[in-house]
């Protein structure tokens, strides 16, 4: 099986791809993945990324398609099918690997993607806390302090957020990943590819829904 699962920060897409890497035995390929393997085997893309990031430029897209393509061609692929995550993150990635799959002969079958109101994710992704005396983090939905503003670990009253962890700067964050991601949804939309999956559920209950959104796919 043939799978991109996608959603944006927060909505649990690292511990489902976990799942379905598990369950359906492909192989998991992420950007960061990919890129160190091309860089370290030194395979033509690699050696290509390795000399934009040496100057400190950013690697072009053709380069990271390259990279994409080069891994896709590999054995394994063939036979045991793979997750791709992480990618494409822009709609001329995905029309690159549109054209790649054709070459390579592959279909894909399934575009998991992963729903939860953003507004949801703000709260989860801005919840952190930690204490300016001792450290100890927390987290305002999954893991409060006792007593609220108050350090369990010292009783300092000193609680802070990260500038990273701030909602603003959650929600500016989110954004630009919905403005990335909506035009490549849609493609995906009119393939008859998308397998929208609620993610606002127990995880237990969202791995349940992807199984059964999988099942279907495979009849
Ligand atoms: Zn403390």
């Amino acid at each position: 099986m043939n799978l991109l699962i996608m959603g944006l920060p927060g909505a649990g897409k690292g511990t489902q791809a976990e799942f379905i890497v598990k369950n359906y035995g492909v192989n998991h390929i992420s950007t960061g993945d990919m890129f160190r393997a091309a860089m370290k085997n030194e395979t033509e893309m690699g050696k290509l990324a390795k000399s934009f990031i040496d100057k400190g430029e950013l690697v072009p897209d053709e380069v990271t398609n390259g990279i994409v393509k080069e891994r896709l061609a590999q054995d394994d692929i063939k036979a045991s099918g793979f997750l791709l995550d992480g990618y494409p993150r822009t709609i001329d990635q995905a029309h690159a690997l549109d054209t790649m799959l054709e070459e390579l002969g592959i279909k894909l079958d399934a575009v998991v993607n992963i729903v939860v109101n953003p507004d949801i994710l703000v709260d989860r992704l801005s919840g952190r806390y930690i204490c300016r005396n001792c450290g100890a983090t927390y987290h305002k939905i999954f893991n409060p302090t006792k007593v609220e503003g108050v350090c369990d670990v010292c009783g300092s009253h000193d609680l802070y957020q990260r500038a990273d962890d701030v909602p603003e700067t959650v929600k500016n964050r989110l954004d630009v990943n919905i403005k990335e991601s909506a035009p490549i949804i849609e493609h995906y939309t009119e393939l008859g590819l998308v397998k929208n999956i609620e993610g606002e559920q127990e995880i237990s209950q969202v791995t349940e829904d992807i199984k059964i959104a999988l099942t279907k796919n495979l009849k």
